[in-house]
């Protein structure tokens, strides 16, 4: 077993806290109190050089094994490799007893893998389902773009996860509906900030977090492939120029965040 596996197993997290891994990209792993995992859009191999070319930059390894997961939930956010990875999730799947969660057409991707149909649940934009014991909401996501595969049913989440109220925006452009995710009064947000292939910038994403108010602001989908990244540091300075009062926190791939619920 990896050294990512033995931490996430060996985690213990307190009462009112959340342990927060990176995986890269716009991949986390959610631990509980309970002992919960929650695993969202992991992108645990190469397929993206495999279909497009576009090779791992060296910050951004692999650093757990598809086989090695442990999860009482994956969640996909669309039917894009690097969130739906065709070379991570049956691997998973094999191996664990997840239940995979996504929008109608990363349920079918799944299924069509071969994944047990009453392993794969279909939520799509404004339903709420409690799964394995947790509040998943589907909100919605434009991932759109000039050129390349349009995901028309693509979704962000928010999850109440004992009472840590988290929003991973999936793969978006910035629009005013997303600000409607406030009403959750989200603790963390998971921000995209690549700013391309159909994302918001690092400045939207900043307006964003500014809107919502989250205690915590997680940039994502930066430092996985030189074709599709953003500077984080952007990110912060267009947050510091609109006065937000979340805290932002940076994760190397791999590592640990604990949100202590303060
Ligand atoms: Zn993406």
């Amino acid at each position: 077993m990896g050294r990512m596996a033995e931490a996430i197993r060996g985690t213990g997290v307190a009462p009112g806290a959340l342990g927060i891994f990176w995986l890269g990209g716009a991949g986390f792993v959610l631990k509980t109190a309970q002992g919960k995992v929650v695993v969202i859009d992991p992108y645990l191999s190469n397929s993206l050089d495999r279909v497009y070319g576009w090779k791992r930059l060296p910050s951004s390894p692999v650093v757990l094994q598809p086989r090695e997961v442990e999860a009482d939930l994956v969640l996909t956010t669309h039917a894009h490799e690097d969130h739906l990875d065709p070379d991570s999730i049956p691997g998973i799947a094999e191996a664990s007893q997840a239940i995979f969660v996504g929008p109608t057409t990363c349920v079918e991707t799944m299924r069509g893998w071969g994944i047990p149909t009453e392993r794969v649940l279909e939520i799509n934009r404004g339903e709420e389902r409690v799964i394995a014991g947790i509040p998943v909401s589907a909100v919605v996501a434009h991932h759109v773009s000039p050129a390349g595969a349009q995901t028309p049913d693509a979704v962000g989440y928010v999850l109440d996860l004992e009472g840590t109220v988290i929003y991973h925006t999936g793969d978006s452009l910035y629009t005013a509906d997303l600000g409607r995710v406030k009403e959750r009064h989200p603790d963390i947000l998971f921000v995209v900030i690549n700013g391309q292939y159909g994302n918001m910038s690092s400045e939207e994403a900043a307006r964003l977090t500014a809107e919502l108010t989250p205690r915590r602001v997680i940039p994502m989908h930066w430092g996985l492939v030189a074709e599709n990244t953003a500077e984080p540091c952007e990110f912060l300075g267009a947050l510091g120029t609109l006065g937000s009062q979340a805290q932002p926190v940076i994760i190397a791939p791999g590592d640990l965040y604990v949100y202590t619920g303060v």
